[in-house]
């Protein structure tokens, strides 16, 4: 049987790319990316020739078996993201569930992750942490998102885009509170590499006021709600309460 890798790409600095990545690409039968106009460059660059495929959200359920059955009868393929990670807000999960389910191996080449890369250098807690992928896309919608979590003691880590970064931080600052502690990782390994560590209050202010702090990739990580000492875990309050409830 063939194998599936999965790769780590760099998230903007090309020499972040493993050398493992590197033997893994030149070797493989097929890498499967999912826009090759965006890969192709990239993989040039390193001297890799290896024939690419399209594998994109829109796709990929298609071709699963296709790619199963030519896994299953020996050859091999590398499936990478456009950046980072592959299956970290990016396709693959159904490819590797399916490669799994037949006994195909699937082997990890690990790499960059936006995700780890802000939590890295963040300055808040890294010992335990909930990463929430994008935030949903319409304001009620991630109001409610953010609500569900208002009390999460766990650091708090999400992907945004330029074109709604305002409007999620807005919503972020009325749902948790202007003066909770946030940071703001954007570009990460890029020239313009930025990471704010403020209150929400004050990086929806920065943001207003330069143009330029709204421009590019971000990872926005929200401190975990603090624990009062004397405040009681919502999920024992509701255990006793639903135990009162159940006294005579
Ligand atoms: N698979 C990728 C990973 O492992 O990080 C994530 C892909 S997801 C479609 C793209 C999002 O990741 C961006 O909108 C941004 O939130 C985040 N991201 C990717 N590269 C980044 C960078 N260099 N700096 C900050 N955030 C980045």
């Amino acid at each position: 049987k063939g194998v599936l890798y999965i790769v780590a790409m760099p998230i903007g600095n090309r020499a972040d790319i493993t050398e493992r990545a590197k033997e893994v690409l030149a070797s493989v039968d097929c890498i499967a990316v999912e826009d090759t106009r965006h890969s192709r460059p990239l993989l040039q660059s390193l001297g890799i020739t290896t024939p690419l495929m399209a594998l994109h959200e829109h796709n990929e359920s298609q071709l699963v078996s296709r790619l199963v059955d030519q896994l299953d009868s020996g050859r091999s393929l590398a499936l990478i993201s456009d950046a980072g990670t592959p299956l970290i807000s990016d396709p693959g999960f159904p490819l590797v569930r399916a490669c799994q389910q037949a006994g195909v191996r699937v082997c990890p080449i690990p790499g960059p992750s936006a995700v780890i890369c802000a939590l890295s250098a963040a300055g808040l807690p890294t010992d335990r942490f909930l990463f929430e992928g994008f935030p949903a896309r319409t304001s009620s919608a991630r109001c409610d998102q953010f609500s569900r979590l208002k009390n999460e003691s766990m650091t708090l880590i999400f992907y945004e885009s330029s074109h709604r970064i305002t409007e999620s931080l807005a919503d972020m600052a009325r749902v948790f509170g202007g003066d909770r502690q946030a940071v703001i990782a954007r570009e990460l390994t890029k020239l313009h590499e930025t990471i704010l560590s403020h209150s929400l209050d004050e990086l929806c202010q920065i943001l207003e006021e330069d143009a330029n702090q709204r421009r590019g990739e971000f990872v926005v990580l929200i401190a975990g709600a603090s624990r009062n000492e004397d405040e009681i875990d919502p999920e024992a309050q509701r255990i006793i309460e639903i135990l009162l409830e159940e006294m005579p």
